[in-house]
């Protein structure tokens, strides 16, 4: 049963792999289509992006082994806050519960990613592109795909989700995380309505404006809702967002894959985030979120 479980499990994630890898590439030619750069423009974008599969997906099969097996011991030991919901044993109750939960976890794990400096290092890496397209869904550096599923494996000890539930929600939220990076943005009428409740890819090219405040607005995974509740949400209209990273604006040093796994282990000055330096900008207020009437 173990075995039938443990081969189930691996073969959901080549699965969701596939999946993903469709789905990417099928939103990438939809883009190519309305894009107003020339193909060779962002073919050569996305190359540098398309090659971080390479480092992530050893690392992150690997790691999943181990969510799984906290996941099997979870479900067993009857582990877990799940258990203290009441009515927990109704599957409405227990799904809707589980994946709010979950969601929050990984709210919490963005805002950890962008305000503890030695973790920011790595998380800096997916907010280095210069422009944000599908393919930035996969920019992240490998060291950054062993905390994130790291992470996850303290999730699913804390929250106890049976590996249905986490399946599911992993589903979801790849998905989510995909349209969050198109280029496809909502109408203003429509994303005010949809962002009441979900991350949408208006929501998150705030996220990847280059400067502060708007770096650390939207950090939400799938539900807004927790970015209106601990006051991170934010909103700037199209034509002021500018995407990047202050620090990393040099496109020779983000367009080529080499220079952007070193940038981690290479020093720089981030005086807007940590306070280390006064000379290179001053730290825009809150306030000065705008709301969006494009
Ligand atoms: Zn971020
Ligand atoms: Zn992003």
């Amino acid at each position: 049963m173990q075995e039938l479980r443990s081969f189930f499990s691996q073969h959901e994630d080549l699965t969701q792999v596939i999946l993903y890898a469709g789905v990417i590439t099928s939103l990438w030619f939809a883009e190519m289509i309305v894009s107003l750069d020339g193909i060779k423009t962002k073919w050569k974008h996305s190359t540098v992006n398309t090659l971080f599969i390479f480092t992530a997906l050893p690392i992150q099969l690997l790691l999943t082994t181990f969510v799984v097996l906290i996941c099997g011991w979870v479900t067993v030991h009857h582990w877990g806050l799940i258990n203290f919901i009441p009515y927990h044993h109704n599957l409405w109750v227990y799904y809707i519960v589980m994946f709010m939960m979950m969601d929050f976890c990984e709210y919490v794990y963005h805002v950890t990613m962008h305000k503890v400096e030695a973790l920011w290092k790595f998380h800096l890496v997916h907010h280095s592109d210069l422009k944000v397209d599908v393919s930035t869904t996969i920019r992240e550096h490998p060291c950054e795909t062993a905390i994130r599923t790291t992470f996850l494996m303290f999730w699913v000890f804390i929250c106890g989700p049976a590996i249905g539930v986490l399946i599911l929600r992993q589903t979801f939220q790849s998905f989510s995380n995909i349209v969050a990076h198109t280029e496809f943005r909502l109408p203003s009428r429509v994303n005010k309505i949809v962002s009441l409740l979900f991350i949408t890819p208006n929501l998150h090219h705030v996220h990847h404006h280059y400067q502060l405040p708007y770096t650390d607005c939207n950090y939400g995974d799938v539900l807004s809702i927790w970015d209106r509740i601990f006051g991170t949400y934010g909103s700037l209209e199209k034509d002021k967002t500018v995407f990047g990273i202050d620090t990393h604006m040099d496109e020779n040093l983000n367009g080529k894959f080499v220079n952007v796994l070193k940038i981690p282990f290479q020093k720089f000055d981030h005086p807007q985030r940590y306070g280390t330096s006064q000379e290179n900008g001053i730290p825009m207020e809150k306030e000065t979120l705008q709301e969006e009437h494009a």
